[in-house]
């Protein structure tokens, strides 16, 4: 089958979507980070993220900014909309009441209670639905979620230089200074001296992270290397995170927290 083709007003509101997402990176675990814009008449009327600490979802949060000019928009979303009661009600009956006449979503969720059933519900319900645009940027941006779905710890990427910069793409950087190890996130530094140097990754997935850089030059990519749950596969190269992302998208867990 021949891919897609997105209109270049998709694929701007999806990247605006994407850009949402990208910055809840890090603060939405359980969760996934995800984006929402709704556009009525080519003007946005709503935009929202994954609320910090994973709920409200995006598209919840869109609609209630939107209100009634959610009425015949189109909804922009990262991640497919849930169809399943968990802690919230699903967002896909929630386009429907609505109102959205068109959904573009940029990945299926892989979550089994979703899997395409979001999809389903809209287009049962008369919403138009078109899937795939900025697909690969998605799955990129949720990479690190899909890698502590699968494997119960944060992904490690290595970045280039001694002295790496905070890296765009990943929660946090983790670096080693003359006190011990420190954190260096996105909003700001935390000290993890002192701690067991093999639970640092663990203490990592507990303050919420799913995606850690460390320098090629650090000692501590050999301690967090071996640590249970990293993948070694995914050390080599940061070029491997993609590859990575595609396959955990394709086997995801059947079992997971609520969300
Ligand atoms: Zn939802």
């Amino acid at each position: 089958m021949p891919p897609i083709r997105h209109s270049s007003e998709d694929l701007l509101w999806m990247r605006h979507a994407l850009d949402l997402a990208q910055q809840m990176r890090g603060h939405v675990w359980p969760n996934p980070p995800v984006g929402c814009v709704i556009v009525k008449d080519r003007v946005a009327v709503a935009q929202a993220t994954t609320h910090a600490g994973g709920r409200p979802h995006a598209e919840r949060k869109a609609l209630d900014e939107a209100g009634a000019s959610a009425k015949g928009a189109t909804l922009y979303v990262t991640l497919e909309p849930c169809c399943h009661w968990g802690k919230t009600p699903p967002c896909a009956d929630a386009i429907v009441d609505a109102g959205i006449a068109c959904v573009v979503a940029a990945i299926r969720d892989p979550d089994p209670r979703v899997n395409g059933g979001g999809f389903a519900k809209l287009r049962n319900s008369g919403v138009i639905v078109s899937v795939g645009a900025c697909a690969d940027q998605a799955k990129q941006l949720m990479s690190g979620f899909f890698h502590r779905i699968r494997h119960g710890v944060p992904e490690v990427i290595v970045v280039d230089g001694p002295h790496a910069a905070f890296p765009a793409g990943v929660d946090a950087l983790i670096v080693s200074s003359q006190q011990g190890p420190r954190l260096i996130t996105g909003r700001g530094e935390i000290d993890l001296s002192g701690m067991e140097r093999h639970h640092l990754l663990a203490r990592m997935g507990e303050l919420g992270l799913t995606s850690i850089a460390v320098s090629r030059h650090d000692p501590l990519r050999m301690i967090l290397s071996s640590s249970p749950g990293v993948d070694s596969n995914t050390l080599h190269s940061s070029t491997a995170v993609r590859s990575c992302a595609t396959r955990d998208v394709e086997a995801f867990p059947p079992s997971r927290e609520k969300r």
